[in-house]
């Protein structure tokens, strides 16, 4: 199946109805120590490194700066010799929900933007589905170049790279975080069980609302588990006051 064939069979109500020059070292965020959180029903307890998420932002940070940290030829880690584009993110720098995944394809990779591929269509659709547009949230990734054959980023990568997405997340300060796929859920929750075991399950995030969901690509290999992504994506919707998006009468 082509791409535009896998668009045209994935709409917004199929989804309902079924149903992201080196420079000195990034600025880190500073952390307070919290309180012990409470585990989560699979045992995870999200890392207690600073009182919020927000509150280990960097004063003024802006996305600017965080652009300039990276720079425009960032060599911090191994991904940077296969790249043609850092995908830094796209969206609503304010947005009240921000979608995570794990890092660009090939597509993305040639765009510059993240999820503008086949699984990129199926997020927009199921944005959509939730009543909301693409330019309503922000969408990025754990690492911002692509990892060679679509491999998941590896530890040293996701170590160096992230930091930068919390600095992003930390500039939006958004009201839900949505990771799509095992490998941002485990890097934001810093666990290595797998997805299935907490997917869908509210997290307190260091004061931020989370929640994991299967990766859209994910669900074009199993359309199956698009039912478990869209009761995911209406608990958010039901947080956020979103209402789904009309279907045409039947
Ligand atoms: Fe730099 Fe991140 Fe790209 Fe690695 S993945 S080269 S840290 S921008």
């Amino acid at each position: 199946m082509n791409a535009a064939s896998a668009a045209k069979a994935e709409t917004p109500a199929a989804v309902a109805a079924a149903a992201g020059a080196s420079r000195s070292a990034p600025r880190t965020p500073t952390s307070t120590q919290a309180a012990a959180p409470k585990p989560s029903a699979a045992g995870i307890v999200a890392p207690p490194s600073a009182a919020s998420l927000f509150d280990a932002r960097i004063e003024n940070d802006t996305f600017e700066r965080i652009r300039e940290d990276i720079g425009p030829n960032c060599t911090r880690c191994k991904l940077h010799k296969a790249r043609t584009n850092i995908v830094f993110g796209v969206g609503n720098p304010k947005a009240d929900l921000v979608f995570v995944g794990e890092g660009p394809g090939r597509d993305e990779d040639e765009k510059g933007e993240p999820f503008v591929g086949r699984a990129g269509k199926l997020l927009t659709q199921m944005i959509e589905a939730m009543g909301l547009r693409r330019e309503d949230v922000y969408i990025c990734n754990v690492v911002k170049c692509r990892p060679p054959e679509n491999r998941l980023p590896e530890k040293d990568e996701i170590t160096t790279c992230s930091p930068f997405l919390l600095r992003q997340l930390g500039c939006i300060q958004p009201k839900v975080i949505c990771a799509l796929g095992s490998c941002s859920a485990q890097t934001l929750l810093q666990t290595t069980q797998g997805i299935s075991r907490f997917r869908g399950e509210w997290f307190d995030l260091l004061g931020t609302k989370f929640i994991a969901t299967y990766h859209p690509a994910y669900l074009l290999r199993n359309p199956a588990a698009k039912s478990e992504v869209w009761k995911d994506l209406q608990k958010v919707m039901a947080h956020l006051g979103l209402e789904p998006k009309r279907r045409n009468a039947p």
